[in-house]
């Protein structure tokens, strides 16, 4: 097989938000591959604001954003991109992302995955029950810059769902708009994550897009094709106090997308040993 190269290679990135902003510079840079956008209606798969359903998992989502454009074009190379936003911590005080990068090189149907974690992110929701509230609330998600999304509470969503709001004028009126027609008088709020509308959100997708493009320009020890990159990792980091193996990881499972040669290399983070708190045996 000739090994497959990115390297000056045409990528048509799916979305409708925008986000083919995030991924040329990288792309650039790193690949010489040029990165073109085809608007694509995701929001058909699933919103953050909820009117429509996401799908199971952010893999899945990926896929439907993959399927949509094969629909669309006939070009090699498709780029989709999600991010989910959960409470790292389960109380909402540390709030944290992900952003899944998926290429799908559709001459041989391999997909190349990358992700990238990061507690940089204004992702916030709150129940708001008066002005005073909603203008707590705004500074928050660094309202002006990033755009508010309210809802009334207690009534479906489709309809009401005010989104892109960035101008404090418009979130009163929507707050006093969504207040009436809610039974409790109460305004869900979130930041709007859609990335045109979070600057934050778009910093975190580019990121992601120099990990992908990085790893598109690792070439494979054995075939020689571009993708040579992290998939899994392999537990039983020894304790520093009794040297028994834990749950954490050892090391790095780096493998080729194409004809699945893999290696293991020790943590890209440089730890050699966990901590006596992570064993089993000194802290069961
Ligand atoms: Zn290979
Ligand atoms: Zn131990």
């Amino acid at each position: 097989m000739k090994p497959l190269s990115f390297h000056g290679s045409h990528i048509i990135f799916a979305t409708n938000h925008g986000k083919v902003v995030a991924a040329r510079t990288p792309f650039e840079k790193i690949l010489s591959a040029r990165v073109d956008e085809l608007a694509v209606d995701s929001d058909s798969l699933g919103t953050f604001s909820g009117e429509v359903a996401r799908p199971g998992s952010m893999l899945d989502a990926l896929r439907g954003k993959i399927r949509l454009a094969q629909s669309r074009t006939e070009s090699p190379l498709l780029l989709a991109s999600e991010g989910s936003f959960t409470s790292a911590d389960g109380f909402g005080l540390l709030m944290h992302g992900i952003e899944m990068l998926m290429l799908v090189d559709n001459r041989t149907g391999v997909e190349i995955i990358e992700q990238h974690l990061s507690h940089n992110t204004n992702y916030a929701t709150a129940t708001l029950r008066s002005p005073t509230e909603l203008a707590d609330f705004l500074p928050r998600i660094h309202f002006g810059s990033h755009a508010l999304v309210l809802y009334p509470e207690g009534v479906p969503l489709v309809g009401n769902v005010h989104k892109g709001i960035t101008e404090a004028a418009e979130a009163e009126r929507a707050f006093h708009l969504c207040a009436a027609l809610s039974p409790s008088q109460s305004v869900m709020a979130m930041s709007d994550m859609r990335a045109h509308l979070n600057p934050t959100r778009m910093k975190e997708i580019e990121r992601c897009c120099e990990r992908l493009a990085t790893r598109l320009s690792t070439l494979c020890p054995q075939c020689g094709s571009g993708g040579f990159g992290l998939t899994g990792t392999v537990p039983g980091l020894p304790c520093v106090e009794c040297g028994t193996p834990t749950q954490r990881a050892r090391g790095e499972i780096h493998s080729c997308p194409f004809c699945g040669a893999a290696k293991e290399l020790p943590r890209s983070d440089g730890k050699t040993y966990a901590l006596a708190s992570e064993c089993e045996w000194c802290n069961p």
